[in-house]
């Protein structure tokens, strides 16, 4: 949840209304732009629907941030004693749950207790790291990201070593996206598309054909390898290599980790999975983004869509993805 400088010049100022039956705004919240599109409803019903999506989505950030003004949740399990348990918010508690499944599904490449790690990195910073840390201190992460350490039991969650700290960075804004779509359905919306960062879910259609969404090419800045056209209620979301990096030694440093290795995943270029939801889209697509040609089966597995491109910049797609996805080259 730090901010996303690439997106800044793309949609400053991008607030108003592309036509009348369009309301578009864009805000900041969890340290990136996000954009709430709506079609086909009343400017003064879109207005008040995108309020309460943005208060709703502030909410999550609260809950979930670590470097936020306020101490958050997350972070109070973070500086627990070691054997000390504490009671979180039913949210907190139901997406940290959901998290360790997925962790499991995803044969550990995906992992909610990589705080101590990325921290180490210094990713959880707005200004990024110049070298990587010492070999040593990123074992010592590494030992301690692990399953074993934390454990719920009937007064909460207990924290069982003194490295172990929560990152919800690779759920917590699918999650807000999910909650925003919540409050925009409660305020009567049905078409809609809200995005954040490289995250989405529509609502509908817009103007009764499918939305069409590119999927940005991993080395092509402004490029898309293709298109998917959604209906319905669906999300769409990329993790990639490109979004913070630091390059040192001729190496690109990004911030998505392989909890096997304690270093940055380096298979995959970028990683694209389609759920019903952005909490699973968003978690799966940075699971698949460290596990590759594995983490193909599990998201096949999980019976969710999934694309990732590998170092050739080859494509890699599940079945379902084959039949959605539409290459560039051939349109
Ligand atoms: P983005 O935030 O760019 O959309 P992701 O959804 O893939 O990308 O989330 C990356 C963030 O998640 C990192 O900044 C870090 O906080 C955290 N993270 C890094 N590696 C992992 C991992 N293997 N599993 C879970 N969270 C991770
Ligand atoms: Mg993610």
């Amino acid at each position: 949840m730090v901010l996303k400088l690439l997106l800044l010049l793309l949609l400053a100022g991008c607030s108003g209304t592309d036509r009348e039956d369009v309301v578009r705004e864009t805000r900041f919240i969890m340290g990136t732009f996000v954009t709430f599109t709506i079609v086909d409803l009343p400017k003064n019903k879109a207005i008040a629907a995108i309020a309460a999506a943005e208060k709703e989505m502030r909410r999550i950030e609260a809950l979930f941030t670590i470097d936020g003004d306020k101490i958050s949740p997350v972070q109070q399990f973070n500086q627990l004693a070691v054997g000390s348990t504490i009671l979180l918010p039913a949210e907190v508690s139901a997406l940290l749950q959901q998290s360790l499944a997925i962790e499991k599904a995803s044969h550990h490449s995906f992992s909610p207790l990589l705080g101590g790690l990325i921290q180490l990195w210094g990713f959880s910073k707005s200004e990024l790291p110049i070298q990587p840390p010492d070999g040593k201190a990123i074992q010592r992460q590494r030992v301690a990201a692990h399953t074993k350490w934390i454990r719920q039991n009937n007064k909460g969650w207990q924290r069982l070593h003194h490295l172990l700290q929560l990152d919800f960075g690779a759920i917590a804004k699918g999650y807000a996206i999910d909650q925003g779509i919540a409050a925009l359905k409660k305020h009567h919306v049905q078409n809609a598309i809200l995005e954040a960062g490289g995250d989405l879910r529509v609502l509908g259609a817009k103007h009764g054909k499918p939305w069409r969404i590119g999927i940005r090419h991993p080395r092509e800045k402004g490029g898309v390898l293709g298109w998917v056209e959604l209906q319905g209620d669906h999300s769409i979301v990329t993790s990639g290599d490109y979004e913070r990096f630091f390059v040192w030694e001729g190496q690109r440093f990004h911030h998505i980790f392989d909890p096997e290795t304690g270093r940055p995943a380096n298979i995959a270029q970028s990683a694209t999975v389609i759920a019903k939801d952005a909490t699973l889209a968003d978690a799966w697509s940075t699971a698949l983004f460290v596990s590759g040609e594995r983490g193909l089966k599990a998201v096949e597995k999980a019976n969710l869509d999934g694309m990732w491109v590998d170092q050739n910049g080859e494509m890699h797609l599940t079945e379902g993805m084959r039949q959605k996805f539409h290459p560039k080259s051939q349109h």
